[in-house]
């Protein structure tokens, strides 16, 4: 670490804290707390480009991907989501198996991806054949396509409409050819803020739960965090730490996002809730601080393109996260809100990559190296 480094950590609010932090030390929950209230991200940024540094070196990676929103009819009326149609709605879609398959293939031979990524609305007329037809005839026209799909809440609500419970739910799901879970729908795992901005959808304690199942099944998952609805520092800390005790316990997380509410379009932006997104300092911020509290615990850390840009997630990868997630082709939920930045192709990636003098490595779904650019 040169001068000018050591010099801004010293300086910083919070010097003790990332000194403890170079030496190993793990946080407790009022160290991370303070963290957040630092005015200082620079400093932050500093320890989290160190641990990264430590295990990645210059390698950044990324997974060739599409996303496949296969409904956006959903009974949970989240406050925060601008994507969501009600039964009913002449705007509503679902996607047939046969579409979804289609799209898949279609994605495989153009684009070569290696990964569906699989979301949608809470829609009470899917059963749980839909998922296993979709998830079964992908594998068997694209086995090598890893199926990365339904968050904890989705698979809550199919084990609602088969009166059954969420375990056997993701088994047959397994099953069927599901490979991992991503983290959505965790938001910020506080009862009092999920209860102001997503009122009908599973608690905090739901949430950890499946994903809990998920690992003991043997299905690794992501863990997610959208700050920036308002919560307060101490409830953005006690979600960092949940996730990280929980990963002490099942080692399932393969990777952590977090990500800012987007708030355009949104019922909370309507009921003046929300006015705008939190912006770069503070997902540099996160990033950094992400990287310090799940240090020897969860070693990918994505950046967030699709809500920050490209340039944003540039930044990021100097600021603790390894990754720079998917190329995302096809994504509806926040392209619902106006704010998506761009299409990006697996190019745009490597030469974004490469801009910051990273090497870019090419995964798969389970963070392997499968092509270096
Ligand atoms: S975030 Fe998901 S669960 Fe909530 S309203 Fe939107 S689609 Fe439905």
């Amino acid at each position: 670490m040169g001068l000018f480094a050591q010099d801004l950590i010293q300086k910083s609010d919070v010097s003790d804290i990332l000194d403890q932090v170079l030496h190993g030390k793990k946080l407790v929950l009022n160290d991370c707390i303070r963290l957040l209230k630092s005015d200082n991200p620079y400093a932050l940024g500093i320890i989290g480009n160190i641990l990264r540094d430590k295990l990645f070196g210059k390698v950044a990676t990324f997974v060739n991907n599409i996303i496949l929103n296969y409904t956006n009819v959903c009974i949970t009326f989240c406050k925060f989501c601008a994507f969501y149609r009600a039964p009913g709605d002449s705007e509503g879609y679902t996607l047939s198996v046969d579409n979804i398959v289609k799209r898949v293939a279609t994605a495989k031979d153009h684009f070569g991806i290696s990964q569906v990524l699989m979301q949608g609305g809470h829609n009470p007329d899917l059963k749980i054949e839909y998922y296993e037809e979709a998830f079964k005839t992908i594998k068997e026209k694209c086995p090598d396509v890893a199926i990365h799909g339904l968050s904890a809440s989705e698979i809550d609500t199919i084990s609602k409409v088969e009166r059954s419970s969420t375990r056997e739910i993701l088994s047959r799901l397994k099953k069927a050819g599901l490979d991992s879970l991503p983290g959505a729908g965790a938001e910020i795992l506080d009862d009092d803020v999920k209860s102001k901005i997503s009122p009908l959808k599973i608690k905090s304690n739901e949430w950890l739960n499946i994903m809990k199942q998920a690992h003991e099944l043997g299905i690794k998952s992501s863990a997610t965090m959208m700050y920036g609805t308002g919560e307060d520092y101490e409830q953005r800390a006690r979600h960092l730490f949940k996730i990280a005790e929980l990963q002490e316990k099942t080692h399932g997380f393969m990777s952590f996002i977090p990500w800012s509410l987007e708030p355009n379009n949104t019922q909370m932006q309507a009921e003046g809730m929300i006015k705008y997104p939190s912006g770069g300092l503070e997902l540099l911020k996160m990033i950094a601080i992400s990287r310090i509290v799940f240090s020897g615990l969860i070693d990918h850390l994505q950046s967030s393109w699709l809500t920050n840009g490209i340039g944003m997630a540039q930044l990021a990868l100097t600021y603790g996260a390894d990754d720079f997630g998917g190329t995302l082709i096809g994504e509806e939920v926040v392209s619902a809100t106006g704010a998506r930045s761009t299409e990006l192709t697996a190019d745009k990636i490597i030469t974004a990559i490469k801009q910051i003098g990273f090497l870019p490595h090419e995964r798969n779904n389970f963070y392997e190296t499968i092509r270096v650019h």
